[in-house]
This record gives structure tokens, sequence and C-alpha cells, in this order.
């Protein structure tokens, strides 16, 4: 008998969600946004209500109590591995913006953040604008990264002398030279920051971004000459942190610890040079387990955030002490591990492409050859010679479609091959079923069999990391969870790109699986016409809520889903605000086009239909009824 917990194992769920997504005793996903400590929501409920209030699929929900609750963990991971090392000092974290910039984000993190100090990073202009509008504390850090122009210093020096503490982290020799400059013209004493290039190499995607053909940082070299300027400017004081970052989702804990002792060597020899110094910012990289394997696998990681919080303080302390240097502020920008949790992503299947046996015809009369050797070797296909076989037919299915070309074989005779062909698989995979070692060929046959679901979703809009990062995602079907899912599918999303697709998912063992498992939308029970049974149908997608928003993209002109923010409340949960996705009239004036415009084109050439008679004028007022409803409305399928 199937039940949930046997679910839970098979999408891992408790491994990647816990404590947040569950399964209840309806085989429905919930959520519980205060983790442990508070109320669950059903998310199927939620989207039928959702739904119920005219919103379309596909929706993000964001629950911004699970934003709250990540900021409280890591706060939380940080105060305890200073007391467990009696650190004489303290952590104060900042939320890099360019991980998920949406108002509503920056607003949680910053209110979330104020019991704890927690500040924002910026590493461009008009973040450094949010950061300014949003924080006015003089607690919370501002940490100004990036290339930095005239006008990004100015700004952020001349905005520290509002009730802010801003950090001007400098990554090269001639932004040392120009901030020094602009500081003297504006005769305002800044916060500055070197931004170091480690040796420590991450692996995985960003690795190339990270050691010494870094793209961002100073090197030993430079960083020492960068010392000797500001010496000589008379502005050694305003040198009170070191930065570095070696790259995001860095799996393995032992790159971390490596990077860190080289900081922390780093930041004692600032502090002998003279700096006053006093911050140290390890950046961002604490990953987060998006299949639940704990392992070093590149969507994994192989510590939890204790044990980061643990090794910062560690090496940190560690460093201080053997140099006899006081131990500094510690800055985490930890980012991917803040936000990723807080965005599922909910769409619906709109249908299927499957393989469909018909049943084998009788021979009728005298058959080509082709066909009759295909006949013969379905009739004999048995547990011995089933590789053999297999690699018959997949022969003889060739040998077909060249007949086919050269006229010696007709479309029917070759859809019969076809067919024969489909029904050797399907008797070769159920033998392979009860193997107990598949041979390697046959190993793929679930795949070449498999059915695909077409998915209300464009992956290059809502999921770009997993095409251009090959990113995986959990992704798991929000009801049914209590009944076995017995299909296994390919996704493809409504994008007319054949990279629009997921074929890859979470699996805890094999580090990735090709095929989902899923329920059938269709139930024939022998019938020739299916009855529909599982359908609307709905999925999950899991951990969206980094990067995916910003990095996504209009292709195809679909834009931006429906995004919901919903918060938990005493008696339930309440939606906070509403964001629309993008309608088609927003999309087209992306791209310099004008609804109205295109409407009165259409017109236009309706009015000449009709008067050369080629059209009714009920047919055009249809036409362009469709086309005048459409703008307003969203992209996806309804
Ligand atoms: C991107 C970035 C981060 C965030 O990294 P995560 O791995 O998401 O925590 C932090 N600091 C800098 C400088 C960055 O560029």
């Amino acid at each position: 008998m199937w039940d949930t917990d046997k679910s839970d194992d098979l999408y891992s769920i408790k491994l990647w969600g816990s404590p947040y997504f569950s399964i209840n005793s309806a085989g429905h996903m919930v959520v519980s946004p205060q983790g442990d400590r508070g109320g669950t929501l059903d998310l199927y409920e939620l989207v039928e209500s959702l739904k119920n209030r005219g919103l379309q699929l596909p929706i993000l929900l964001r629950f911004p109590d699970i934003l709250q609750d990540r900021l409280e963990r890591l706060t939380a991971s940080f105060a305890k591995a200073i007391a467990k090392y009696n650190y004489d000092g303290v952590y104060r974290g900042v939320f890099p913006i360019k991980v998920n910039q949406q108002r509503h984000i920056i607003e949680g993190i910053v209110k979330a953040g104020q019991p704890h100090n927690f500040g924002l990073e910026a590493c461009s202009k008009p973040e450094l604008l949010i950061a300014l509008s949003s924080i006015n504390d003089i607690e919370p850090l501002i940490i100004c990264n990036g290339y930095k122009d005239r006008q990004y210093l100015e700004t952020a020096i001349l905005a520290s002398k509002l009730n802010k503490k801003i950090v001007i982290v400098l990554e090269k020799l001639d932004e040392v030279c120009l901030a020094v400059q602009v500081a003297k013209e504006l005769e305002i004493t800044p916060l500055f920051g070197f931004r170091a290039k480690l040796n420590s190499k991450s692996k995985g995607h960003w690795s190339s971004t990270t050691g010494e053909k870094a793209k961002f940082g100073m090197s030993i070299t430079e960083i020492s000459r960068a010392v000797d300027i500001l010496k000589d400017e008379g502005m050694l004081d305003s040198l009170r942190l070191l930065h570095f970052h070696i790259g995001s989702q860095i799996s393995s804990i032992s790159v971390i610890k490596g990077a860190l002792r080289e900081a922390s060597r780093l930041y004692t020899e600032l502090v002998k040079l003279g700096a006053p110094m006093g911050y140290l910012d390890v950046g961002g990289g604490l990953a987060v387990d998006y299949d639940g394997s704990k392992s070093n696998f590149y969507v994994s990681k192989n510590y939890n955030m204790q044990n980061y919080a643990n090794d910062v303080v560690a090496e940190v302390s560690d460093s201080c002490k053997h140099a006899q240097v006081p131990v500094p502020t510690l800055i985490s920008e930890s980012g991917r591990a803040l936000a990723s949790h807080q965005a599922v992503l909910i769409f619906d299947v709109l249908g299927q492409s499957k393989i469909t046996l018909e049943p084998l015809p009788e021979v009728n009369g005298e058959e080509h050859y082709i066909i009759t050797t295909l006949r013969d070797i379905y009739a004999n296909i048995n547990s011995d010679n089933c590789q053999e076989s297999f690699h018959d037919v997949v022969q003889f299915k060739e040998e077909a479609l060249s007949a086919f070309q050269l006229g010696l074989l007709s479309l029917k005779e070759r859809a019969l091959a076809e067919n024969i062909y489909w029904h050797s698989c399907f008797k070769i995979y159920q033998i392979t079923k009860s193997m107990e070692v598949i041979p390697e060929d046959l190993q793929t046959l679930d795949q070449i069999l498999a059915t695909t679901y077409y998915v209300n979703l464009s992956v290059f809009q809502s999921a770009p990391d997993s095409w251009a990062l090959d990113q995986l995602f959990p992704i798991v079907p929000i009801h049914h969870l209590d009944v076995e899912p017995t299909e296994k599918v390919t996704l493809a999303d409504l994008t007319c790109d054949s990279d629009g697709k997921i074929d890859k998912f979470i699996d805890i063992k094999e580090d990735t699986r090709p095929l989902l498992d899923v329920h059938p939308l269709e139930v024939t029970n022998g019938q020739l016409t299916p009855r529909l049974s599982h359908k609307p149908y709905y999925l999950g997608m899991f951990l969206l809520g980094a990067y995916q928003e910003t990095l996504g993209n209009l292709h195809n002109m679909f834009g931006r889903t429906n995004a919901v923010q919903i918060e938990l409340v005493p008696s339930g949960y309440k939606i906070k605000h509403i964001v629309r996705g993008d309608n088609m009239n927003k999309i087209l004036s992306y791209f310099q086009y004008d609804g109205n415009d295109l409407l009165e084109s259409v017109r236009q050439q309706c009015e000449e239909a009709i008067s050369n008679g080629v059209i009714t004028l009920s047919m055009s007022q249809k036409l362009l009824n469709n086309f005048e409803q459409s703008l307003s409305r969203y992209t996806y399928l309804s």
C-alpha cells in the first residue's frame, strides 16, 4: 500500500524541505512558514482559493515568514557559535540585494532584520539607491560592493553623513585612488573596505570567478600597494573592513575553511600595518541543499548553517588569537541561504505526449520482409535474448525509415513497423524490471518510453538556472501524495524552444534522475476514451527564491508570473500582496510595440477583408474582440 511516507521518501521532501514543507494526511503538500514554531497551510487548498479569487496559474507563492525564519536561524547560528568559542565580537549579517530585489522581499528582510541589526549589501548603483532608502539606522551595515564610478562613490560617501553606517568596499587600485580623491573633495571621512582576491578556489559553476584570475578583488600585491596609498594620503584610519567572496553555493566546507584561513591571516596583517580595521566580511557562498543529499554535489552541501557559523567564528578567532589582534565584527553576505526557501511556483499540467500502443493487426496477406522480421523478433523476445532483440528492433526500425524514404514502404507499413518497435520496447522493458543487473544499453528504456507532460510555465522565466546552469529544483505534485505516482515523465514548458524542458530531477542516491514520478493524467480502464481523473494536476517547484526572478527572461514573451505574498495570521493566513503577472500589452511594450497600434492594424485588415467579401462582419468582430481582450490578459494558458 502506498502512503504519504512513501511519497516523502520518493521526493526527499524532509531532506530538502524540513522544517517548511511536508505532506498532510490528505496527501497534500503543506507549508509551515514559521518552521516548527507556527501553523501550517495546505498548499493545494491555498491554490484553489487563489483560483477562486480569479488568479490564474502559474502563481509564485512567497512566504515572508519563511524569510524571517531563515534570517533568525542565521543570526541564531552565529550567536551560538560566538558563545561556543567565547568570541569577543558580534555578528552583523547583510542581505545581498542582487539575490532578490523585489521590494516586498527587501522590506521583509529589513523589518525582520531590525532586532538583529541586519543590513544590506549593494553591488550596483540602483541597488545602492534601494539600500540607502531602505535603512535609516546607524546600527545595520550598508556594504557597497561592485565596480564604482564617481557618482556611486559620491552618493555613498555623502549618504554616510545621514543616519547610516556605510562601508565602501574597494575592488581595484584605481577605485582606491578615485575614492580617496572624492572623499577629500567632499571633506568627509568614509569607512573603506578592501576586497581580496583569495587563492582559495571554489568548485562548481563559479570556480572561474575565484582564485588568482578572479574578476573581482585585489591581489596581495595590490592590497599592499593600496595600504601605501591610503597611508600616503593620511587616510589609513578609514580602512575598516576586509571582504572576500569566493562564489555562490559552495558545496564543500573544506573550501570555505581554506578561504577563511587565508582571509583571517590577511586581516591580522592589515591590523599590523596600522589599519584600525574592525570588520571581516566573509561574503556569500553559504549553500542550499536543493536535493537533500547533504553531499558536496553541486546542488547540495556537506555542512549545515551551524557548522558554517562555527567554522567562521573558530577560524577567525584562532587567527586573531595567534596574531594577538582583537577579533573583528563578523559579516556574512548570505543571500541564497536566506531567500531560496520562501518562494514556490505552482503550475498545472496542460497535457501530455505519450507513446500509445495500438493493438497489432493480424498478418494480412504477404507483408514486407521488414515487417515480417520485426514481428518475428517481437514474438520471440525473452529474458535470455532481450538485449540482442533490442538491438535488432532498433536496427529494423531504422531500416523501415530508409525503406520509407526510398519509396519501398508505405505510410501505413512504416506506422506498423514503428508500432511493433514500441511493443517490443515495452516487452523488453517489462523483462528488465525483474532483472538483477540491467545491461547498460537497456537502462535508458524507461527514458525512451517516458511520457512528456506539458506544463504551464516558462523555464526561462521561472527557473532560468535550470536551463543555464543545470541547477536542480525539487519538483513535487502538491496533491494525490497518498496515491502511488505510477507515471515517469519529463516536463516540457510552454516555450517553442527545445531547451524549454526539465529532464533532470533531484535524486539523493544517483545525483540526478532523468524522469519525475507523477500521477497519470488519465485512467483508461480499458476503455477507448480516456477518463480524465487527475486533472487539474498541480506541481510545485520549490526553493526558487534566490536569483531566479531577476535572471528570468522574456523568451517567447511569457513574462512574469502572478506572485502572491502570503502571511501567517492567528486565524490562518492573509494574502498580503498580489503582484499581477505581465499582461500581453505590457510584454509587447518591452519590445516597443503598442497594443493599440497592433489592434488598429488588424482592424484595417478586417475592413479590407469585409469589403472584399472574404470575411463576415460578425467573424471580423469576433477576431477583433479576441485580439483586444488578449492584450489585457495573462500570457500563460488558462
Ligand atoms: C552574489 C554575491 C553574494 C551572495 O552570495 P550567496 O551565495 O547567494 O550567498 C554575496 N556577496 C557578493 C559580493 C556577491 O557578489
